[in-house]
């Protein structure tokens, strides 16, 4: 993408790109940078942007400098770091501090960090001087379980499993696709467009900054981890979505992705301990397409048992061995059980 823009702080009308002179007060220090330009409306402020932007509980909605914007569609939120991340839900541009001010200096952030560094001091002069720099730090912005379900369950109902005829026919290859439709699993577009287009239409139902701490967005287009597309919900002992984890189709690595700061906190399958018989055995797989295979070979040969699921041998926590209590566990981690295709 071209990014035409007149840059706020030097006074020039041409736009494009330019170099920045870092000579006068060189705090190049990202982190220490981070902690300057912390507060989103500060740093608007400074870079005239403020004219008819929105404030949210948590987050600022400005006019999008990078692309013609009549309306604010740009949504500025703390980000656990103690930064923040932005998205435009206009152009599609999102990412954090350090890019918002490389796309406004026309840099490239991986490539020229240090003059990107040299542009974020400038504007974080500019914040000293006009004294806004005194704000206390945002609140960390760990999302609600209740808010991510929200998130979670705006975006499966628009990730339908039958409108991806690819994965589709991946879990059918792996012989568990009618497991996976029970466990109301769901797939992304393969298109990336598509995939934008998703988060836009997820963001206007439940609000740009839900989306944004959500942790599902990524730094470029569409998702994060945008090829992990089979989409899993994890759900509590009341069946509410605690997380949503994704895998790739056949093999790509990373094979599963869960969004960011939202990790396992359960094993996969828990909701089915509420309606099972105390002393019925567990047996216990590694990743969800094992459960969903185990489970479907179970079926097929009258095994009365629960399956759940846990991200390896390492990420067992010891309290869920309460889980097992009474009950004939199984527990098979053995990584050759993981390419099988029930038969
Ligand atoms: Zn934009």
């Amino acid at each position: 993408m071209t990014l035409a823009y007149s840059c706020p702080l030097s006074g020039d009308a041409d736009g494009g790109s330019k170099q920045v002179n870092a000579s006068n007060d060189p705090v190049l220090d990202a982190d220490v940078l981070r902690k300057r330009l912390h507060d989103p409306a500060a740093v608007a402020g400074a870079l005239g942007l403020m004219d008819g932007a929105r404030r949210g509980r948590r987050s600022l909605t400005v006019r999008c400098p990078f692309h013609p914007d009549r309306t604010p569609s740009l949504c500025m939120a703390p980000s656990r770091r103690g930064g923040w991340v932005w998205i435009c839900f206009g152009c599609g541009l999102r990412g954090d501090e350090f890019n918002f001010v490389a796309y406004l200096n026309g840099l490239d952030v991986r490539m020229e960090f240090g003059k990107v560094l040299a542009a974020a001091n400038l504007v974080a002069m500019r914040l000293t001087g006009t004294g806004e720099s005194g704000d206390q730090p945002s609140p960390l912005t760990q999302l609600s379980a209740e808010d991510f379900a929200v998130v979670a369950g705006a975006v499966l109902q628009r990730a339908r499993l039958a409108e991806a005829a690819d994965v589709v026919e991946y879990l059918r290859h792996r012989g568990v696709l009618a497991e996976a439709e029970n466990a109301g699993v769901g797939a992304l577009p393969k298109d990336i467009e598509a995939q934008e287009q998703l988060l836009i239409d997820v963001a206007d139902e439940v609000g740009g900054d839900r989306l944004l701490r959500s942790g599902l967005c990524g730094t470029e287009r569409g998702f994060a981890w945008a090829s992990n597309r089979i989409l899993l919900p994890w759900l509590d002992r009341q069946s509410s979505i605690v997380t949503l984890q994704r895998r790739s189709l056949d093999n790509v690595e990373p094979k599963y992705v869960f969004p960011s700061g939202r990790g396992a906190v359960l094993p996969y399958g828990i909701e089915s301990f509420r309606t099972s018989r105390e002393d019925q055995a567990v047996a216990i797989v590694e990743g969800v397409i094992d459960v969903f295979a185990l489970r479907v070979l179970n079926r097929r040969h009258g095994v009365d048992r629960l399956v759940i699921g846990i991200g390896g041998a390492r990420c067992w926590q010891p309290e869920w061995a309460e889980l097992a209590r009474g009950r004939a566990v199984v527990v098979a981690l053995d990584r050759d059980l993981a390419g099988h295709i029930p038969r």
